[in-house]
């Protein structure tokens, strides 16, 4: 199962996926860090139990071996544990499918050499960097500018204190990406986790199963799933699941899978982002520079032809709760470059 439906060509523009996609969280804490409540086996067996693909146990500035954490009962041979690590300093930053343990040590004010040097440290390690909730502490688009070789970023981390939305004191991790590619950057937006509780539950937790991505892959290998991940083949989810996804090459369709999307609200972990207004329905955003909304579509089919250096779309779909409450769950894919890069 979940054999990618990928059809592409050399001589086609378009990349189509649709159905099957490899689900996982490439960021998670045990109590290896000392302020988390599970072991590295209850962790993995969670993702596994609720139906992941695949799991990295980012534990920080510790590597553990995926071979020494042993699942019970009968163990789904679709799930994997990729290894890696959370790499700390002022900032933090996943370090994907490394082989051992990556330092972590560096120090220096200036925090575009802390992130280069983690970058640096990880692929000499074999693997490649996330950068960890950017608004966690604040790291800004113009301290990223002078990095090389980073394509990967939070745009959505689950934990409750990260502020992907923004305050006052700081912009979204949206305006952060729109900064980022309009300076020419090539990245591409990763939700996760970051959940530390899987003993306590209830919504103020870091409670697991809130934010994740949908990896296109030919394969559920380490290798596969960490390098279309760095080519952007995947789209990030805080709930909503899309059907089929489009990149072609200055256009993106998608199309959100209703069904699928409603079973994954039924889950008693997710409760969405509070809201004040809006009517319920799904919304899709096609977003170019300087974070234009360029279109507004309503409805679970969209598509759009690029006319600016990039193109990338966001989904939104609105509740009204029981309660009365408004609640929005999202999905977001990467972008569409018509300028080369
Ligand atoms: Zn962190
Ligand atoms: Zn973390």
């Amino acid at each position: 199962m979940n054999k990618l439906i990928h059809l592409f060509s050399l001589l086609s523009p378009f990349i189509v996926y649709s159905s099957n996609w490899y689900k996982g969280n490439t960021h998670v804490h045990t109590i290896l860090c000392g302020h988390a409540d599970s072991t590295p086996e209850v962790v993995a067996q969670w993702y596994h139990d609720y139906g992941y693909n695949f799991l990295i146990l980012s534990e920080h500035n510790k590597f553990i071996d995926p071979s020494t954490v042993k699942l019970s009962g009968e163990i789904r041979d679709d799930f994997l544990l990729i290894p890696g690590e959370e790499v700390t300093g002022p900032v933090h930053s996943t370090a994907m499918n490394v082989t051992r343990l990556v330092p972590w040590e560096f120090k220096d004010k200036n925090r575009s050499k802390i992130v280069q040097w983690q970058i640096d440290e990880t692929k000499k390690a074999g693997g490649i960097t996330i950068l960890n909730h950017p608004n966690a502490p604040i790291i800004r688009a113009a301290e990223l500018f002078p990095v090389n070789d980073l394509y990967l970023f939070e745009l959505y981390n689950a934990h409750p204190m990260t502020k992907n939305f923004g305050d006052a004191h700081r912009p979204s991790t949206s305006s952060l990406w729109n900064a980022l590619l309009d300076k020419g950057m090539t990245i591409y937006g990763v939700a996760s986790d970051d959940s530390h509780k899987f003993a306590k539950w209830d919504e103020k937790y870091d409670n697991p199963g809130r934010g994740w991505v949908m990896v296109f892959s030919d394969e559920l290998s380490s290798d596969a799933i960490t390098l279309a991940m760095n080519r952007g083949e995947f789209y990030s989810s805080s709930g909503v699941i899309l059907k089929k996804v489009v990149v072609g090459k200055s256009q993106i369709e998608i199309e959100v899978d209703e069904e699928a999307t409603a079973r994954e609200l039924t889950s008693k972990f997710l409760f969405g982002r509070s809201v004040k207004k809006g009517k319920p329905g799904t919304f899709v955003d096609f977003i170019g520079p300087g974070g234009e909304v360029e279109e507004t579509i309503s409805g679970i089919k969209a598509s759009r032809i690029a006319t600016q250096e990039y193109l990338r779309c966001m989904i939104t779909h609105r509740i009204k709760k029981e309660d009365g409450l408004l609640r929005e769950y999202y999905a977001w894919t990467q972008p569409v470059f018509t300028d080369g890069r």
